[in-house]
């Protein structure tokens, strides 16, 4: 960490350095609480820091699943803020999912001034990045912040918060737990000794680790023909058809889920085709068949790369064909039918094993219970 904080210059050290601006950008999924981490970060600089700072986020019209990111600024107090644009280079990087390292957006404006904090899965030391794009950081740091969440009950933006606060150049987390007294104390004063404690542990548990990051050998990264890797529109398909639109449906949703799935019971399916037009995912896949000696659209399966499992078709179906399960107990899914088309980067997926993780009190208290459990 000393080796780590050598390199990396805190907010008040670039600040004083001349530095106009000190810039953070959260990458993160719906659902891990970004949004908030980043008012938070922003609070905290005029709160408690003697700093101006503004924060914003931009995420997609659904709670749980779309992409997120989180822009926060600080200045000194003397100066106001005039940008209000979306942060394009960071001082710091904060990743709140390993998936999203998969996508190149995310790494575009680091330069040799950005330090980088992941959250790691346990017992994780590499960490994967598109090859080409990834050198250009300053330092890299990590902490296993969804099992810290898991084991003190918090939730990872405030695992997250403290291991910023760390690479911010705090000396202590003191002012982040009185930035989270304020916000959460008065909301969810039950949970705030639990999100205290994750948050000293973010701050205490991120460490450094080891540049370059490991590449993996099937790095798709925009190649020339040549194998040279670039961006640019030299590298963009004939056409200029952009490949990867941004709309989630050709999204790899699976790591936004978080301990459960919709489990198919396709004896009970009655083809009403609810399930379908509630999913915001295009999740279910229908096709021509047979159902009670009729030719009709039958219910053929799920394509869980893009459900994110929010359960609302869970909510809606009528004859529970559809229920809730635990993801880590239904490692292979039945009516798993995966559409290659959909999905983003094909070559750079991972299967995602099971998210068991259940990283808050409140899912552990869900009675979402009305489409049964199995
Ligand atoms: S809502 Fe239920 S019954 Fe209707 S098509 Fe979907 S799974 Fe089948
Ligand atoms: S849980 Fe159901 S509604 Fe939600 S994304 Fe998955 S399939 Fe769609």
């Amino acid at each position: 960490m000393e080796q780590g904080n050598e390199k990396s210059m805190g907010v008040i050290d670039k600040l004083t350095a001349g530095k106009e601006y000190y810039e953070i950008r959260l990458e993160s999924i719906g659902g891990l609480g970004a949004n908030l981490c980043g008012k938070m970060l922003g609070e905290l600089g005029v709160k408690y820091m003697d700093l101006n700072s503004s924060s914003f986020s931009s995420y997609g019209s659904e709670k749980t699943g779309t992409p997120v990111k989180g822009f926060i600024r600080y200045c000194r107090k003397e100066k106001e803020i005039r940008v209000h644009s979306p942060v394009v280079e960071p001082d710091l990087l904060v990743v709140f999912h390993q998936a999203l390292l998969k996508d190149e957006a995310l790494w575009k404006g680091c330069t040799k001034e950005t330090n980088m904090i992941i959250a790691l899965e346990e017992g994780q030391e590499k960490v994967s990045y598109p090859q080409g794009i990834g050198n250009n950081l300053g330092a890299c740091f990590g902490l296993e912040a969804q099992r810290i969440a898991m084991e003190t009950h918090s939730r990872i933006n405030v695992v997250m918060l403290g291991a910023a606060l760390k690479l911010m150049g705090l000396e202590s987390p003191e002012m982040g737990e009185q930035i989270c007294k304020d916000t959460l104390g008065k909301k969810y004063p039950d949970a705030l000794e639990a999100n205290l404690e994750g948050l000293r542990r973010g701050y205490r548990e991120v460490r450094r680790l080891e540049l370059p990051l490991e590449t993996p050998e099937n790095s798709t990264a925009s190649k020339k023909p040549g194998g040279e890797e670039v961006w640019g529109y030299e590298t963009a398909p004939i056409g200029g058809i952009n490949p990867r639109p941004g709309s989630t449906v050709v999204s790899d949703l699976s790591p936004s889920r978080q301990g459960y799935i919709p489990l198919f019971i396709q004896e009970r399916c009655i083809n009403c085709g609810l399930c379908h037009s509630t999913c915001p995912d295009m999740v279910f896949q229908f096709a021509k068949g047979e159902y009670k000696g009729r030719e009709m659209m039958v219910n053929q399966g799920l394509d869980y790369y893009h459900c994110k499992g929010c359960l609302r078709c869970v909510d809606v179906c009528p004859v529970n064909a559809l229920v809730r399960g635990m993801e880590a107990e239904h490692p292979n899914k039945e009516f798993f039918l995966p559409n290659q088309e959909l999905l983003r980067m094909p070559e750079y997926y991972e299967k995602a094993g099971p998210d068991g993780y259940i990283t808050s009190e409140s899912y552990l208290t869900e009675q979402r219970m009305e489409g049964g459990e199995v």
